[in-house]
């Protein structure tokens, strides 16, 4: 699994979130720590819904 903001796998990392687009519920974002913590946006790539 990679995260969704900047593609790094995140099998390596402790610290990472998984979660379902509040959108559609179809996609599943994956953020690693360092994007939670510089609160990247992320987009969904089935219905371009972009979150905090
Ligand atoms: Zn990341
Ligand atoms: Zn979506």
């Amino acid at each position: 699994m990679k995260c969704t903001n900047c593609g790094k796998s995140i099998e390596a990392e402790n610290n990472w979130v998984e979660f379902e687009c509040p959108k559609c519920g179809k996609e599943t974002i994956v953020r690693c720590d360092k994007c939670k913590k510089l609160e990247n946006s992320y987009k969904c790539s089935k219905c371009n819904f972009v979150g905090p």
